[in-house]
């Protein structure tokens, strides 16, 4: 199995640190609002690359996040916390904000059927880890105080940069002029802040009371849950410039040791060619999708359409299309169910080689849902071919099998349905016979012509000609 790393740029072979068990950390989701359509395609491919491990046979341990503190509305130190924003704007508590929009969050993933990860922890139950990880970080001298707060000391960590390969000299010469003169480099960045008075959310720590910054959050609970060292670390791409720079040069200052193997990050979504944003109205969530007339999977098999590591762009009629093509792919499925032909054994193992060729190259799920769509095409309709397409179901996730059977049981109905109402018109018409109202026989005998029923009327009664 190859992915590729944003670390090497390259992709590379897949092996495990430890045995069969792969450690996984994703960045989640800071509960202040809803989750967008663009968060919601990296939580997919987040998925993908779970089902594709433990396709190749591997366990997972993967932690994935909550962040309910410490994120602030610019992604360096500035700005109001995110959380401490909404809750004043909607005159809550920080904790109600962070349970509602926690709740519909996985609400949401259920709904596009991505797994929860084995471990979902939250930053606010997790403070003394991140306040330890700070006191360390001072003692060894890779962080420093001022009076906001604690800062990482960019230069003491020679590779700061190594993962978005941006050049200190280059980045310092460019930075904005820096609103606190106390950091000794302008990209240093707080690990934990001080927390005035009148904020929302703080703890006591050696430095007075204050909150975690949000880079530290992850390094802290990755350590808690993985250790030292795992495998793979997941995020939008949008993380790799600060975020997950920071959270490298923090775990690693601290052990000295490579934190990450593997580092995999999904490109944007865009919305009608460009940027999702509050102000143009196009920041969907899946209630909008769903308020639209939008099943959840269709919104899963659009995104599956596109590699992890291109950006998509979604607009409403390319979500239409994917929705037809879900419901031919499952109307396909149905008839393959039903299948009385046989195809060879041989064209089925080449399918399943070519899928897992396909997940295998990076998460290649365009390449792989064209090998799904050969076999449905095939013009041998056989149960085989649906075993087949079925067991692709547990890497794609689109639901099939109970979707089929969704769709056999629609079918069942709809034929019940026409053979009650069948019934009743017969009923009617030897009434109306028995009253000599032939007219009105007549008319409903065309009546059940036009729905494809003969009737003959013999002495037993009248009856269907098959
Ligand atoms: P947040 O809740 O803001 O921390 O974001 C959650 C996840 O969504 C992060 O991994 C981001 O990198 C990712 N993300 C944010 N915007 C987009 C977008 N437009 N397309 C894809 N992923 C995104
Ligand atoms: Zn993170």
């Amino acid at each position: 199995m190859k992915i590729y790393n944003t670390l090497s740029r390259q992709k590379e072979e897949f092996k495990p640190l430890e045995g069969n068990e792969v450690r996984i950390y994703s960045c989640g989701p800071t509960v202040y609002n809803y989750a967008h359509i663009g968060n919601l395609r990296t939580y997919i491919f987040m998925d993908t690359l779970r089902r594709v491990l433990r396709l190749n046979g591997y366990k997972l341990k993967h932690v994935m996040n909550i962040t309910d503190v410490g994120h602030l509305v610019s992604d360096a130190d500035e700005g109001e916390d995110k959380m401490a924003k909404a809750a004043k704007a909607q005159q809550k508590t920080p904790e109600e904000i962070a349970e509602y929009y926690t709740n519909v969050f996985f609400d949401d993933i259920k709904s596009l059927n991505i797994e929860t990860p084995e471990i979902v922890v939250k930053a606010t139950e997790h403070i003394r880890s991140m306040i330890e990880f700070v006191v360390s970080l001072v003692e060894k001298g890779y962080a420093y105080e001022t009076s906001d707060g604690i800062y990482f000391d960019i230069e003491k960590f020679p590779e700061y940069g190594k993962l978005s390969r941006i050049n200190l000299e280059d980045q310092m010469a460019g930075a904005r002029v820096s609103v606190n003169d106390e950091k000794r480099h302008p990209a240093d960045f707080a690990v934990w802040k001080k927390a005035p008075k009148e904020h929302i959310m703080q703890w006591a720590s050696p430095w007075g009371m204050g909150y975690p910054g949000w880079h530290i959050e992850c390094s802290a609970m990755a350590r808690d849950y993985l250790g030292d060292e795992f495998d793979i670390h997941t995020g939008g791409v949008d993380h790799i410039p600060i975020h997950h720079e920071n959270e490298i040069a923090q775990s690693e200052a601290l052990t000295g040791k490579e934190t990450v193997k593997y580092w995999m990050h999904a490109e944007f979504l865009l919305v009608d060619g460009g940027k999702m944003s509050k102000s143009l109205g196009n920041t969907y969530t899946i209630k909008d999708l769903k308020e639209r007339g939008y099943e959840p999977l269709a919104y899963r098999y659009f995104c599956l359409n596109g590699h992890y590591r291109n950006k998509l762009n979604f607009t409403f009629d390319a979500l239409t299309a994917a929705s037809k093509a879900l419901d031919r792919l499952y109307d396909a499925l149905m008839q393959h169910k039903e299948g009385q032909d046989d195809v060879s054994d041989e064209l089925i193992k080449d399918f399943e080689k070519d899928f897992l060729d396909a997940v295998n190259d990076d998460l290649n799920i365009p390449q792989a849902l064209g090998v799904v769509w050969k076999a449905l095409r095939n013009s041998e309709k056989s149960r085989k071919i649906y075993d087949f397409v079925i067991k692709t179901d547990n890497v794609l996730g689109l639901d099939m099998e109970n979707q089929v059977i969704k769709r056999e049981e629609a079918q069942k109905n709809a034929k019940s349905k026409v053979s009650e109402e069948v019934h009743e018109l017969i009923r009617v018409r030897a009434e109306a016979k028995k009253n000599k109202d032939y007219a009105r026989a007549d008319a409903i005998r065309d009546q059940l012509k036009e729905m494809g029923i003969k009737i003959i009327d013999t002495p037993e009664g009248t009856k269907i000609v098959d």
